[in-house]
């Protein structure tokens, strides 16, 4: 009856019918979880204050009232309970209730159909979700501007790159340039905590001109052996608003004795930009120059479809949430899939980032996908792997 820690580990299930309370007890005990029960959301709610929980089995209608009411309870009692949704409604309505309860913050397991098959719920009590609290480790160790710029002056920043596939042949088209930063005895410091406190403390552009010089010149080193090969960018909305970007990668590009056909420029759009008319002429000229314009994470609700008629883009990003979840959401399959047919129709290349599995990039590919990346194919790699791995790649083709 107790986890690694030496501690009970507690489950409550909510839920009105007794006979599933029943089942979802017995399910879980010899998983060594003790089960307290709870019919109404009163009765849930008097459990949560008096007890900390490791997992929380909720159904979704609860007689008159409505499960996810408990959502913003279960957030502020803590514990970082793992959440398990159990309903007889249709499996649209327990994917919207697992969106909702992740956009809450809380560590959502999965969500069953009534009546519960026991093995069911006890995989997913086998492998939970890492905890908020593990996940969180790097960003208690969340760097300040200065420690930012402090390695910005050192050159502690660089990019690793993470290939590009053409779905129907499996040759490499690109490879896309992540920034890394890697303290010395320290944890590495993930883009999504650092890229916001460069752009919030006046430190994106001279991060953006160390990746792309550094992007630029792997581009140059890898092109002998990859003649094809282009290097994509993330340029953040901040630094469109540069009038001077155009020139300045332009000279960058004459530096590394490369044509603009070698730069992709991935963008974000989102509503930070703060002068779009600035930000749609650096882009255009950015275009006419021959540099190619993706539109990244395509579907999150930074990119819109107005966005897409008002820059002059060339590739769009669909992503990595539907990409990861479309073979075992179909509501997020039917929108991957009419993407990829608005894309087509409106010219641009179609790339799909976050394949991890051989079944996803095959029905990518029977989709008419152009390109994929995702760590079925590779990860963001340093330059020297990047062009090792490249090289493993031509020579059975040769
Ligand atoms: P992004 O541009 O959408 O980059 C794709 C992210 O998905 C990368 O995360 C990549 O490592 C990850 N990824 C790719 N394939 C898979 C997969 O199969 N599974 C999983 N789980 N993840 C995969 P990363 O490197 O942590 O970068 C996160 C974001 O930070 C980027 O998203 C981009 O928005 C931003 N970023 C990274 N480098 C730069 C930069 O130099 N400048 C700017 N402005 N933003 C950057
Ligand atoms: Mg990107
Ligand atoms: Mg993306």
């Amino acid at each position: 009856m107790v986890d690694g820690t030496g501690s009970v580990r507690r489950l409550l299930v909510v839920d009105d019918e007794r006979i599933q309370r029943l089942i979802v007890a017995r399910a879980v005990e010899a998983l060594g979880f003790q089960t307290d029960a709870a019919a109404t959301l009163q009765e849930a709610a008097d459990h949560l204050v008096r007890q900390r929980y490791d997992a929380v089995v909720l159904d979704l209608s609860l007689g008159e009232a409505e499960g996810i009411s408990l959502l913003q309870g279960l957030r502020d009692a803590g514990g970082d309970p793992l959440v398990i949704f159990i309903s007889r409604l249709d499996s649209r309505v327990r994917i919207a209730a697992m969106r909702l309860a992740a956009a809450f913050g809380l560590r959502v397991a999965g969500a069953l159909e009534k009546p519960v098959a026991p093995a069911a719920l006890r995989a997913l009590l086998r492998t939970p979700p890492p905890r908020h609290a593990d996940r969180d480790s790097t960003m208690t160790l969340a760097p300040t501007a200065e420690d930012l710029a402090g390695a910005l002056d050192r050159g502690e920043l660089c990019a690793e790159f993470q290939p590009k596939v053409a779905l129907p042949d499996g040759r490499v088209v690109g490879v896309e340039a992540l920034a890394r930063w890697k303290r010395l005895g320290a944890a590495a410091v993930p883009p999504d905590v650092f890229i916001p406190i460069a752009e919030q403390n006046g430190l994106i552009e001279a991060l953006t001109a160390q990746i792309l010089q550094h992007a630029l010149g792997a581009c140059r080193r890898w092109r002998p052996g990859n003649p094809a090969c282009s290097v994509a960018v993330n340029i953040s909305p901040l630094v469109l608003t540069n009038a001077n970007l155009p020139e300045y990668i332009d000279r960058l590009l004459q530096e590394a004795h490369l044509g603009p056909g070698a730069l992709v420029a991935e963008i974000t759009e989102s509503s930070v930009i703060a002068n779009p008319l600035i930000a749609a002429e650096v882009l255009t000229r950015l275009r006419i120059k021959g540099v190619s314009l993706s539109i990244d994470d395509f579907g999150t609700g930074h990119s819109s479809l107005l966005t897409l008629l008002r820059l002059p883009f060339s590739e769009l990003k669909i992503d990595r949430s539907f990409i990861s979840t479309c073979d075992t959401d179909p509501e997020a399959w039917k929108i991957v899939r009419a993407t990829i047919s608005m894309a087509r129709e409106l010219g641009l290349t179609v790339v799909a980032e976050g394949i991890e599995t051989e079944e996803v990039a095959a029905k990518l590919r029977h989709a008419g996908c152009d390109i994929g990346q995702g760590w079925y194919f590779g990860r963001p790699m340093p330059e020297d792997a990047l062009a090792a791995w490249m090289a493993a790649r031509l020579v059975p083709a040769a």
